[in-house]
């Protein structure tokens, strides 16, 4: 581990960093998490599973590999009877991500993410909170991770804690808020104002990730970028949320009693529409652009090669031209079929 710093700092100095997560969701519809508890219950039952979806994000362009550490603390670990495993699930998620990372150069981080323990208004649940973290981030350590993502923070308060952690540690930290409420975080900071105070107490990266698509979170992010001087995250869901459904959980369908989290799918975002997002990031001045719930491997390609990357997986990347219908060489070419495509993109 480099335990200093450096790694995420020096790969922030390059430019963009790409980031993919989402990956308690890609594995939930893939049949190796279960929806409800959310729990990554894979890395000590599937590892497989885990080091694919970590290999398909590498391929794609992310920069970073995520330990699937997300929801993997000790109360909910409690909750399915699995406590037990807690270390074991914890350091296997660090040496799952660690080996694919170096398959590709990719940094590795740790994760943490709000708890559902965290009470303001009860000073004892902190504690709580706190040492539920730093057993999570001391195996991370001490299994060797380049910095800390504590992420979808419903509380300042609770963030704090993670970056409080993370330094103990002598860990860079990224830490992004969950943006639920229209402007505020649960214990009433505005979200732009609780990103200043992560940065004024040393967060690496400061940003949002998760809850809301593309189009609600950059005017946001785009606040945020111009009021902080750290580094500046934006990991959206690739959903298509609105000024009245700003979150995926405010989505609705007509028909459809429950959007989020299982039925979100009519709401999904192209690879086209990711693609653009990044680069709209980007020219807002985000150094840390990726993608969150919902993310697919050809979202992150697209997002990749839209910051002008060629990555491993663009040698599959789509050449139309050799489409039997759509390629304009095609003999049997389909002019109707053609527009369709064009007037879709
Ligand atoms: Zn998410």
């Amino acid at each position: 581990m480099t335990g200093t710093g450096g790694a995420l700092a020096d790969r922030l100095a390059q430019g963009t960093v790409l980031g993919a997560e989402g990956y308690v969701f890609e594995l939930e519809r893939r049949g190796y998490v279960k929806a409800g508890a959310y729990v990554p219950e894979a890395v000590v039952d599937f590892p497989d599973a885990v080091t694919e979806l970590h290999r398909e994000f590498l391929r794609a362009g992310a920069d970073v590999m995520v330990a699937l550490t997300y929801y993997a603390h000790r109360g909910k670990l409690r909750q399915l009877g699995r406590e037990s495993e807690l270390e074991a699930m914890n350091r296997q998620a660090v040496r799952l991500a660690r080996q694919v990372a170096a398959e590709g150069g990719a940094l590795v981080a740790g994760n943490v993410c709000n708890t559902w323990a965290y009470d303001p208004h009860d000073p004892a649940s902190a504690d709580v909170v706190r040492a539920m973290y730093a057993e999570q981030l001391g195996w991370a350590a001490d299994e060797g991770i380049d910095f800390v993502i504590a992420e979808t923070n419903d509380y300042l308060g609770e963030a704090l804690i993670g970056l409080e952690v993370s330094q103990e540690l002598g860990l860079p930290a990224m830490v992004t808020l969950a943006t639920t409420g229209p402007a505020k975080t649960w214990d009433g900071y505005d979200y732009v104002e609780a990103c200043k105070i992560l940065a004024d107490h040393g967060a690496a990266v400061v940003g949002l990730n998760c809850d809301r698509g593309p189009a609600t979170m950059l005017p946001l992010i785009a606040r945020i970028r111009e009021q902080v001087g750290c580094a500046v995250a934006a990991q959206p869901v690739p959903y298509r949320t609105t000024e009245d459904s700003p979150t995926m959980e405010s989505l609705r369908a007509e028909g459809v009693n429950r959007v989020f989290p299982l039925a979100l799918d009519p709401f999904s975002c192209t690879r086209f529409e990711m693609a653009d997002f990044a680069v709209a990031a980007r020219d807002l001045g985000v150094n840390y652009v990726g993608i969150c719930c919902g993310a697919g491997p050809h979202h992150v390609r697209a997002m990749a090669e839209a910051l002008g990357r060629t990555v491993p997986a663009s040698r599959y990347s789509p050449s139309m031209d050799l489409h039997p219908v759509l390629g304009t060489a095609a003999s049997r070419q389909d002019r109707a079929v053609l527009d369709a495509w064009n007037v879709a993109r």
